[in-house]
């Protein structure tokens, strides 16, 4: 079966202890779990992907806007990715970095014609916050009817209990396996 790995906003804002929207500490321990994971996909000559918001400044349109701080505005290193992924990614050409600009990956991004195209049938997905891209981007999955596993050690958010309530969500009611 072919799989694909989905790095969801695993970045400096959102991870780094200076970033603009970060959650911290929770984020930061995700590293070396993401970082096993990519270099398993990339050996096995799984697909990986590294999808990350992209803002403008002073956007005011965008809804974000009225709820979060400024974040991972184009041409800022808040973009870049965090940690040993940042070297990993400019190691591996082959890693397909997709910029969104919504929650899901999904959402206004050609994901879903690159999996298409290599014919994955089934998503690994990681990363950043769970409660909000990761919960977002396992529902269009759940709606594309996309077998999907979400790695416990490699998904966090700011907001604990809201991190037990996606996993249980992700898990009950989009019948996803958690590991
Ligand atoms: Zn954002």
């Amino acid at each position: 079966m072919k799989k694909a790995l989905l790095v969801v906003d695993y970045t400096v804002d959102f991870v780094a202890e200076d970033g603009l929207l970060t959650c911290g500490l929770p984020g930061q321990k995700l590293e070396q779990a993401i970082t096993a994971l990519t270099k398993q996909f990339l050996a096995q000559g799984d697909a990986v992907f590294f999808i990350n918001d992209l803002h403008e400044k002073d956007d005011t349109l965008h809804p974000e806007s009225k709820l979060f701080p400024p974040h991972n505005i184009r041409g800022t290193k808040g973009r870049n990715m965090y940690g040993e992924l940042h070297s990993l990614y400019e190691a591996n050409p082959e890693i397909i970095w997709l910029d969104k600009t919504r929650y899901s990956a999904f959402a206004g991004t050609n994901l879903f014609l690159l999996l298409r195209e290599r014919g994955i049938e089934e998503l690994h997905i990681v990363g950043v916050c769970t409660d909000i891209c990761i919960l977002h981007t396992c529902v269009d999955a759940y709606n594309l009817g996309y077998p999907t596993i979400v790695h416990k050690a490699g998904v966090a958010s700011f907001n604990e209990q809201a991190h037990e309530f996606a996993l249980a969500h992700i898990q009950n009611s989009l019948g996803f396996t958690i590991i």
